[in-house]
């Protein structure tokens, strides 16, 4: 188990114990922050009929599900009636998927006290989908649970967010980190895969040269094809671009992509660099929500319109 979790699951299981466990539950972070192993944990929990009480102090207590019970062991083989996971088909999470979660809630309970629905990558539901979740978020039946997890927090609508208790699960970074995988052994190798720039030294020098690339590529138009390839081919490209985007507004003042500026040097302004932020956002919503998207040509579009913006702007 990831370390930092655990506190995560001290807090729940004392609001579970307490009676105080929302209706709706909403855990986010990055890749591999181990938001969903939270949710798989919470939902076996919530369904156990006699979960364990782990440590004997009262107030960091963490519940275990009992894996012995008839719901366990039911929820284990996939077969237990009360629980349902929504699956994304084709990167999106449709309005047929959500009104079968609504009508889920509305039949009683077969076998437990509670019903829990677990929605994955929830940022991927279509706008309509998502109005569909807010009215089951908004009249919730009783022992029910929705458990939406994400690592795109900022691509969920924002009345979905309000409706649910929110959990950002924070692991720690750099060398704390590698000293937590270290301690879990072969299971780190897996893990350490989605942590990718903070963990492996072979994507933290891929992410460097992207982002010298990108630089280019903004103030140059060089690079051009290089930066197609990774946004294309690497799953991190466009995680990626967008991080390298905040952090030039955000240094944007001593920001230089070289000390010998020669005369084809192109200074990009502040504005230039928000409208390419927005432009970059509006298509990985595009590339998150489109059912069948050709990744390749959406992303060419983007660096035509990203050009236009950087050129327009620097011939004033
Ligand atoms: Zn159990």
């Amino acid at each position: 188990m990831k370390n930092w979790l655990l506190a995560v699951k001290q807090q729940l299981s004392q609001q579970i114990i307490n009676n105080k466990l929302p209706h709706a539950m909403l855990f986010s972070g990055v890749q591999g922050a181990g938001h969903e192993e939270i949710a798989q944990w919470l939902i076996k929990v919530l369904l156990c009929q006699q979960p364990i009480h782990e440590n004997s102090n009262e107030a960091l207590l963490s519940l275990q599900p009992c894996t012995d019970c008839k719901t366990c062991k039911l929820f284990a083989s996939n077969s237990y009636p009360d629980h349902l996971t929504i699956v994304n088909e084709k990167n999106t999470i449709g309005v047929d998927l959500i009104r079968h979660l609504s009508q889920f809630f509305q039949r009683t309970a077969h076998i437990g006290h509670a019903k829990t629905a677990l929605v994955n990558n929830a940022d991927t539901m279509t706008v309509s989908a998502a109005n569909a979740l807010l009215k089951t978020l908004e009249e919730p039946t009783t022992d029910s649970f929705i458990i939406l997890t994400t690592d795109r927090s900022d691509m969920l609508l924002p009345t979905i967010i309000s409706r649910c208790q929110k959990i950002e699960i924070r692991p720690p970074v750099g060398d704390k980190l590698l000293a937590e995988f270290n301690h879990q052994g072969d299971d780190a190798f897996i893990n350490l895969s989605h942590l990718n720039e903070l963990t492996d030294s072979a994507a933290e020098i891929a992410f460097a040269e992207f982002r010298d690339m990108v630089q280019y590529y903004l103030c140059e138009n060089r690079h051009r094809n290089e930066v197609l390839a990774t946004l294309v081919n690497n799953d991190d490209g466009f995680r990626w671009l967008e991080k390298i985007l905040v952090d030039l507004m955000r240094d944007h003042w001593g920001w230089q992509i070289s000390k010998n500026r020669n005369q084809y040097n192109i200074s990009i302004n502040r504005q230039q660099i928000w409208q390419v932020y927005n432009l970059v956002q509006a298509t990985n919503i595009k590339l998150k929500t489109l059912v069948q998207v050709n990744r390749q040509f959406i992303t060419e579009k983007l660096l035509a319109e990203i050009s236009l913006v950087v050129q327009k702007t620097t011939k004033k």
